[in-house]
């Protein structure tokens, strides 16, 4: 969209320099109009860099021509506003890409002594066309608007950039890669501001039993299926509940709320135990074993979670597919 903009400003300028007859732009618009077509195949070939390099080239040579034949009233010289965010912006797809060499600084500096010398030469000869006010005025509104407008998108693009990525980091830091559940390290955060709030009622821990022989019986690859399988059960079942990875196969549950009775950790339990996870044309089944413990001003959140974890021990040692208390 940008390439046609460009090259539909081309033709438009063009137009205007044939009406007033400043022959040297008209001769010049033609091989940029050729070039913004060529532009395209960049585009198509994925070659964004070179793209936004030769766009950068190709409009600072034509905003110094401009300047040199039309005088500094018209705005032309505004352009290299518009340049700065292209050169930044390359920059940084060129780092994503692996380009460690920095051109922007360079670019800046091509850019200033471009902008330096159309503006000398017409300042020191004049214009080398002369061109009536009124249009002069025109060009420079019109010119301003499409810098503002230039700058506005490119600031526009650039901040979405920076919340995409930002979100995306805050994802990687609160959540297992795996699983998609919290991490341990997120959610030990959410349990000490919850400590503050007095909001915790209590505290699970859960496990899948006998995980080892499933990946064993199955390959690692099945047993990361029914990991993100129970993982999914997990959060389909206990909604009102923060849930994260703990470790490996295990995983802990707190409620959001105080109102989340402890039963559906059993409801869960049964759920997870009818549950046929796809293996390739196999089904593999699993259960879960889980112990949790109310939260007391006298144990706090380690004893808590210390007292939850002995009794999943006791659940595992009574037979395993069992909730304890
Ligand atoms: P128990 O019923 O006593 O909990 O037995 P278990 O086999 O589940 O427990 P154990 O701690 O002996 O084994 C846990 C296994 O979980 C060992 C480890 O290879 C496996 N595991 C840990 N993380 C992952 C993972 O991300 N993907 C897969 N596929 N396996 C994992
Ligand atoms: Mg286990
Ligand atoms: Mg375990």
């Amino acid at each position: 969209m940008a390439n046609t903009v460009l090259m539909l400003c081309v033709a438009g300028l063009m137009g205007v320099f044939a009406y007033y007859h400043v022959d040297y732009m008209v001769y010049h618009s033609v091989p940029t109009f050729v070039l913004y077509i060529y532009y395209y195949q960049l585009i198509r070939k994925g070659r964004i860099k070179a793209f936004f390099w030769a766009v950068y080239c190709t409009i600072a040579i034509y905003m110094g021509a401009a300047t040199v034949c039309l005088g500094i009233d018209f705005g032309f010289n505004l352009y290299c506003m518009s340049l700065i965010p292209i050169a930044f912006y390359s920059e940084y797809l060129a780092r994503k890409t692996g380009d460690s060499k920095s051109r922007v600084g360079l670019s800046s500096i091509a850019l200033v002594a471009v902008y330096l010398i159309s503006t000398g030469i017409t300042i020191a000869n004049g214009p080398s066309y002369e061109v009536p006010e009124t249009a002069s005025h025109v060009f420079f509104l019109m010119n301003s608007t499409f810098v503002l407008f230039f700058l506005i998108i490119y600031t526009a693009i650039i901040i979405n950039v920076i919340k995409t990525s930002e979100e995306k980091l805050e994802y990687m830091a609160h959540n297992d890669n795996l699983t998609g559940l919290y991490n341990r390290h997120y959610l030990m955060g959410q349990l000490r501001e919850m400590q503050e709030a007095k909001s915790i009622s209590w505290i699970a821990i859960a496990d899948i039993d006998k995980f080892k022989k499933i990946n064993d019986d199955y390959g690692h690859k099945y047993g990361d299926d029914v990991l993100i399988a129970v993982s999914k059960a997990m959060q389909e079942v206990c909604k009102d509940c923060y849930i994260a990875r703990w470790g490996g196969e295990e995983f802990l549950i707190v409620p959001k709320t105080g109102k989340v009775s402890k039963d559906i950790l059993e409801t869960l339990r049964e759920h997870i135990e009818r549950m046929l996870i796809d293996a390739g044309d196999q089904k593999i089944k699993a259960t879960i074993s889980v112990g949790a413990f109310d939260y007391s001003d006298e144990f706090q959140l380690e004893k808590t979670i210390q007292k939850a974890d002995e009794n999943l021990y006791h659940s595992k040692n009574n037979g395993r597919n069992q909730v304890t208390y």
